[in-house]
Order: structure tokens, then C-alpha cells, then sequence
């Protein structure tokens, strides 16, 4: 197409292809540095029954500290780190990092902790993926039952079929699934069917206006019965106000994350709102307040 433009369009055009090109190398490259000089940190959220008021796990969320640039939000970086492939080196490290953390706060006796992992469709589509979350399990000394990997629908549709093998790969192992930002994404429920997930996770775009918004409420109500007649947990995200909690609770939500009960937090943090949870349970609280 761009040869049919003519002489100068073509050389136009190759030279903003060459730039778009040398961004990309200098992306990667800022990329791979990065993780050399370990300036990505994990940041961890805790994931509360409401039931119990006990924290059950934590979603590990990556940060980069930028030395010029601050803590950088992984929106900004993910999808870069995506179209380069470095999300893998990224995502290797992120699970590696989070399962040594685990293994940390349950040597310190914290049991029944699970971590939950965001993984990239990179990631899900690399050879040999299986078997690197089943090595960094044993290296890390978990159990596969303490790692939650969080897919997006987006994800496993891209691939259905090599989506659906992996899923059944990683549930042989032994590794929870979630479904991240579900009712956001493309999956059917023909799909939903065929995926071994054990958790559908809200998205925070239906919790936000959930107490204002009839439809949001109805849409909410939907997916905790979908996921009740399914067999499957429900998690919401994005819970940051006690009224929400309140309707997620009455409609038969009982994991949330969100505001209301901490932000992402480092690790050091992230092990105070963990003692704090443990001194409100001795105490006889039941609902976790705000720590944040
Ligand atoms: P996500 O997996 O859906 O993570 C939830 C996001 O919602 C996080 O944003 C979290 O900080 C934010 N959040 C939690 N509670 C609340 C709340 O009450 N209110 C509001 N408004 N937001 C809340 P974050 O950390 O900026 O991450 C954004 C996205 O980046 C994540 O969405 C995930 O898709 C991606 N991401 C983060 N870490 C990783 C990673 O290690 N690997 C991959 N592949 N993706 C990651
Ligand atoms: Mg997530
Ligand atoms: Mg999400
Ligand atoms: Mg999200």
C-alpha cells in the first residue's frame, strides 16, 4: 500500500516504520534493564472473607520503580512489555517473586495464604509454560494449591483450544484458576463450560455503581448465581465502600478485594496488614475495617 503512494510517501513511510521499530528496541531494551537492575517491586492486595473476616490471600500487582519517573502503574508498561515479549522474563519474575514471598509468610506461620498472579496471553501461549509454574512451585517449596493464576477472558480467547489444554495442564498440577475482569470480555458461556477455572473474579467496572446502578446490581446478582449454579467461587474487585460490601455480602458474595479494605501495598506492608487482620480476629471482629 504504501509503494502505491509513490516515491516520497514510500520513503515516508519506511522511515516512520524504521522509528516505530528503533521505539520498540528502546523499549524492550528499558525493559530488560529495568529487570536487571531490579526496579520492578510487587505490590500485594489482600483478597478478605467476609464471612470469616479473615484475609485468605493476596493478588501480587507489579510496580515499576522508575528512578526519574516514580512508581510507574503497570498500564503503562504491561502493554509494551506484551508487544515485545519481554512479559515473559516479566512474568517469570513476577511468579518467582510471589511464590518466594508466600513461601516467607507461611514460614513465618501464616498457613492458608494463597497468592494470586496475573499472567499475560504471552505467557499462556509459551511452550514449556506448564512446567515453568510446576519449577518455580518446587523451587519456591509451595503448594500448587497456594497459587492462584488470574486469566482474562481476552486471554483465553485468543486461543480457545491451546487456552483450554493449558487450563486443564495447570489444574492437573494443581494451581487455582480465576477469571479476572469477568463480564467484561468475549467468552460465552459455552466457553466458560469448557475452562477449568475454580474463580470468577467481578470486575470493578460493575462494583463501582453497584448500589446506584440497577443494572450493575442485576449484572453483579447474575454473576454470583452463575458462579453459585456453576460450582464455582466469586470473588468481587474494586470493593471500596461499606455499602457495596454490604449488597455483595447479602447476595451471596463473600471474598472481595478492594479499597475498603487496603490498596496494593509492599510486601513489608502487606505483612503488618496481615498481623493487623490476625489481632482484629483474636479481638472478635468479624468484618476487616479499612487499613488503608
Ligand atoms: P487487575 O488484575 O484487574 O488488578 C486490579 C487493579 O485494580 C489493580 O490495578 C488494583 O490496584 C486496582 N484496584 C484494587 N482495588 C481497587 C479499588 O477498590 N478501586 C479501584 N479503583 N481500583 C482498585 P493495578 O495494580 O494498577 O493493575 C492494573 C492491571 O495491570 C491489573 O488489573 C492487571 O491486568 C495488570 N497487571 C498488574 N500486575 C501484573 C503482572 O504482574 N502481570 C501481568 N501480566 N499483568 C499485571
Ligand atoms: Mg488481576
Ligand atoms: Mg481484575
Ligand atoms: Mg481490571
Amino acid at each position: 500500500r504504501a509503494k502505491e503512494l509513490g516515491g516520497d510517501n514510500y520513503k515516508f513511510y519506511t522511515r516512520a516504520m524504521r522509528e516505530q521499530l528503533g521505539e520498540r528496541v528502546q523499549i524492550e531494551s528499558a525493559l530488560r534493564r529495568a529487570l536487571e537492575r531490579h526496579e520492578f517491586v510487587l505490590y500485594y492486595q489482600p483478597q478478605v472473607d467476609i464471612g470469616t473476616g479473615r484475609i485468605v490471600g493476596m493478588e501480587a500487582l507489579i510496580r515499576w520503580q522508575h528512578p526519574e519517573m516514580g512508581m510507574v502503574a503497570p498500564a503503562r508498561f504491561i502493554p509494551l512489555a506484551e508487544e515485545t515479549g519481554m512479559i515473559l522474563q516479566m512474568g517469570a519474575w513476577v511468579l518467582r517473586s510471589a511464590c518466594q514471598q508466600l513461601r516467607t509468610w507461611q514460614c513465618e506461620g501464616r498457613r492458608n495464604l494463597r497468592v494470586a498472579v496475573n499472567v499475560s496471553a504471552r505467557q499462556m501461549a509459551e511452550q514449556g509454560f506448564v512446567g515453568s509454574v510446576a519449577d518455580t512451585l518446587g523451587e519456591a517449596g509451595i503448594e500448587p494449591c497456594c497459587l492462584e493464576l488470574e486469566l482474562t477472558e481476552s486471554l483465553v480467547m485468543n486461543d480457545v483450544e491451546h487456552a483450554v489444554t493449558v487450563m486443564h495442564e495447570l489444574k492437573r498440577l494443581g494451581v487455582k484458576l480465576a477469571i479476572d475482569d469477568f463480564g467484561t470480555g468475549y467468552s460465552s458461556l459455552a466457553h466458560l463450560k469448557r475452562f477449568a477455572i475454580d474463580v470468577l473474579k467481578i470486575d470493578q467496572a460493575f462494583v463501582r455503581d453497584l448500589t446506584v446502578d440497577p443494572d450493575d446490581a442485576a449484572i453483579v446478582t447474575t454473576i454470583i448465581a452463575l458462579a453459585a449454579n456453576l460450582n464455582l467461587e466469586v470473588i468481587s474487585e474494586g470493593v471500596e465502600t461499606l455499602d457495596q460490601l454490604s449488597f455483595l455480602r447479602e447476595h451471596g458474595c463473600h471474598q472481595m478485594q478492594g479499597y475498603y479494605f487496603s490498596r496494593p501495598v509492599p510486601a513489608v506492608a502487606f505483612g503488618a496488614v496481615l498481623a493487623e487482620n490476625e489481632a482484629q480476629l483474636a479481638a472478635g471482629g468479624t468484618v476487616p475495617l479499612g487499613v488503608a
